[in-house]
């Protein structure tokens, strides 16, 4: 029998049958017992219930992963098969998760709280255009041949040529915001340049990666070509710092993005590292009313704001302002709210208490620096982790508010009077991972865009990404760039082969 939630979304026997099964880390093609009992428990952000439980890893586990990824790197089981056998395999995998496509959207929606139709829309549908985008890079990778001039000895001739290798092993670390869609974004170019993986996806929310690694196996990749290993604490520093990883992928917060720079500086391991944002749009004053408030809730508020290039900040031209922040208010406040299981949630519960906690900190913060909350600002009245969504007025871009990432349901809204004014107020800040810029006016555009310090910017549009269009940040929101030829590229390393004939 299929049993429905409260919410009224029928729920997959397969996503019951997965939450009850004792789940352990994924090591050699196969679940594998941790060494330690200690289990962490899962919990269902909308009810604040436990959905699950999966092992913790101890330092001993993470050295089985990577012993396994690292024999069979250097057996070649994977990286040695032909380019079109690795991207048969890769798009046998993305038609897994297309079949259990609902499965792994209701597994996410319950595990990480977020509406169901955003699970099934990005975390499984954009996620396949991605994985396929990569398993068909896999027989596209090449390199240069070079025309030389080395005089000596005199009468030689020299062919060179580069060849792009995979780097090894690679330690993925992903987040909790979109985690499987996040997890793939490393999992899969990793695969496709012919490189193992250990992934160390978030201990808050790992189901759909233990499922993902089932399914990688079913699809053919190669026992320790896929490793997975859940822990809290001390597995993400274990990882990085085992000898035989060779890069490490981290999205998550600044400050835990330095200590594994640090870490890696020790060993001058490759890193890439994308690490959020606290994105500006700026809505200048030719902007329709009703284009500058949808795009200021598709920025700020999907998937609850907990979205590294969400649109925190909102600058907007005085002459539209109190007009901007009156519709935004109305509509924002009148966005329902409920549990991700319901179609028609628009703001679902945040991740974890802690994480509520520390928004509704932020928000407290804000009000005694002077702020003033327009609309939301608390919790509502019912179990589960929710925040209301928020507009906060009145703040000078030298708050708290303004300065770290909230990664909730939280914009604040401040008006700028020329173009100038604009791009110093969005310019202002340490992070740079994306930014918007809502006009019709072509020439502003040309003007300003070149002149944003961020790693995409929208113009009229937030949020909106492709597996072919670079995506990192300037400043402290990383380093390297997910997505494209470019994140293909940094899982390998650049040969030059110089012949002598
Ligand atoms: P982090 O973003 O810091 O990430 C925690 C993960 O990193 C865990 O898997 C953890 O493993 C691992 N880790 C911690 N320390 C190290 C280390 N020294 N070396 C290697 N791995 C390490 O924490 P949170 O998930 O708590 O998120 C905090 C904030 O980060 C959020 O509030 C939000 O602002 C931001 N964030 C940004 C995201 C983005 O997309 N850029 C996504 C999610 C969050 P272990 O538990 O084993 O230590």
């Amino acid at each position: 029998m299929t049993a429905t939630s409260e919410a009224g979304t029928a729920i997959d026997p397969r996503v019951q049958a997965f939450l009850t099964k004792q789940h352990g880390l994924f090591i050699d093609g196969a679940t594998r017992e941790a060494k330690g009992s200690r289990r962490i428990d899962v919990f269902d952000p909308a009810t604040g219930e436990v959905a699950a439980t999966v092992a913790c890893a101890d330092a001993s586990d993470v050295d089985r992963a990577v012993a396994s990824a690292k024999a069979a790197f250097d057996a070649g089981i994977w990286s040695g098969l032909p380019p079109v056998e690795r991207e048969r395999i890769l798009l046998k995998f993305a038609d897994l998760v297309e079949a259990h496509g609902e499965e792994l959207a209701q597994l996410e929606t319950i595990n990480q709280g977020k509406s169901i139709n955003i699970a099934r829309m990005l975390d499984v549908g954009a996620s396949l255009g991605y994985m396929r985008y990569y398993a068909g890079l896999a027989t596209k990778i090449t390199g240069q041949t070079l025309d030389v001039s080395i005089p000596l000895p005199p009468g030689t001739r020299y062919t060179a040529f580069t060849r792009r290798e995979p780097v090894g092993v690679v330690a993925a670390i992903s987040p909790w915001n979109f985690p499987m869609m996040i997890g793939l974004w490393k999992v899969m170019p990793a695969l496709a340049a012919g490189c193992t993986v250990v992934l160390k996806p978030s201990e808050v929310t790992p189901l759909t990666s233990l499922r993902l690694a089932e399914l990688a196996i079913e699809a053919g990749v190669p026992a320790g070509a896929f490793n997975l290993v859940t822990g809290d604490g001390a597995t993400g520093a274990a990882l990085v710092n085992h000898p035989d990883v060779a890069k490490v992928t981290f999205t998550g917060s600044t400050a835990t993005g330095k200590a594994i720079a640090r870490t890696a500086a020790d060993r001058l391991l490759k890193t890439s590292l994308e690490l959020g944002g606290k994105n500006p749009a700026i809505f200048l004053k030719d902007v329709a009313l009703e284009q500058a408030v949808g795009g200021a809730i598709m920025g700020g508020f999907l998937n609850s704001g907990q979205v590294c290039a969400a649109a925190s900040r909102l600058y907007v031209a005085r002459e539209i302002f109190d007009d901007f922040l009156g519709a935004l208010s109305q509509a924002v406040g009148g966005m329902a709210i409920g549990p991700g299981l319901d179609p028609a949630s628009q703001v679902t519960p945040v991740v974890s208490a802690l994480h509520r906690d520390k928004i509704i900190g932020h928000i407290e913060e804000a009000r005694r620096a002077g702020a003033r909350v327009v609309t939301g600002g608390d919790m509502p009245n019912r179990p589960g982790y929710y925040v209301r969504p928020t507009i906060i007025a009145d703040t000078t871009n030298d708050m708290v508010i303004c300065r770290q990432e909230v990664f909730g349901p939280v914009v604040t809204v401040m008006p700028f009077s020329d173009e100038e004014e604009a791009i110093r107020l969005a310019n202002d800040t340490n992070m740079g991972l994306t930014a918007s810029l809502w006009t019709n006016d072509l020439a502003k555009t040309m003007n300003i865009v070149p002149r944003l310090k961020a790693g995409t910017v929208w113009v009229n549009s937030h949020n909106m990404i492709d597996p072919n269009m670079p995506f990192g940040g300037y400043k402290e929101s990383g380093i390297g760039r997910d997505f494209g030829t470019s994140a293909l590229d940094s899982y390998t390393e650049l040969k030059s082969v110089c012949i002598a004939t």
